[in-house]
């Protein structure tokens, strides 16, 4: 097996998908590439390449994961002129999202990882390669109902096949359940 590019990521089901897939059509920034539907997600942690040895300490880390489920409120569209990426993110990122990435970081030490130093800003990339966008509030807000994570590979990039590929996915315990 050859190495694979990997992430962590909340992929949203496909009523949530399609609220995204509409304000991605509805708030066009100029010019730029729209993510197709199927693609949209939130990104936890990014692992980059891993090679296949690595693979099962990773999926070990999320198998020790005992995280609840939550409600993600996805509040404003914004842009990065850098990276050129217009996305939508929730105003308030919710405790239990923090918990989240925080635990896959400190489990990814033991497989050799390096916490991301940035701090984490949660959201969704709508459009690559934007020009401009001003930020949009959405009143009504995507409520989204966060139930699971998932282990995701990123394809070549070029390459005519899905782009990304979700590998695995691991429930978040039921709100309000007791977990032990
Ligand atoms: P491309 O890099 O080919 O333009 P992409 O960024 O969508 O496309 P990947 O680089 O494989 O594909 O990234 C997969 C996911 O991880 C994306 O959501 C991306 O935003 C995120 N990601 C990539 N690199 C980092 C990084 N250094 N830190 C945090 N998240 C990252
Ligand atoms: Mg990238």
């Amino acid at each position: 097996m050859a190495d694979q590019r990997l992430f962590f990521a909340l992929w949203p089901e496909a009523q949530v998908r399609d609220e995204f897939a509409a304000l991605a059509h509805a708030s066009a920034p100029g010019e730029g590439r729209r993510h197709r539907a199927d693609d949209l997600h939130m990104t936890l942690v990014f692992l980059g390449q891993v090679d296949p040895s690595r693979r099962q300490c990773i999926e070990g880390v999320a198998d020790a994961i005992r995280a609840p489920s939550f409600e993600l409120t996805i509040d404003h569209t914004g842009f990065w002129s850098r990276p050129r990426i217009f996305w939508a993110a929730p105003d308030t990122t919710p405790e239990p999202l923090k918990q989240l990435v925080h635990d896959l970081n400190h489990g990814l030490r033991g497989c050799g990882f390096e916490p991301e130093q940035r701090s984490y800003k949660p959201h969704v990339t709508l459009y690559r390669k934007a020009r401009h966008a001003k930020p949009t509030p959405l009143p009504a807000g995507i409520q989204w109902p966060v139930r699971e994570f998932v282990l995701a590979s990123s394809a070549n990039p070029g390459s005519s096949s899905t782009r990304y590929q979700v590998l695995r996915r691991w429930a978040l315990d039921d709100a309000g359940e007791e977990t032990g």
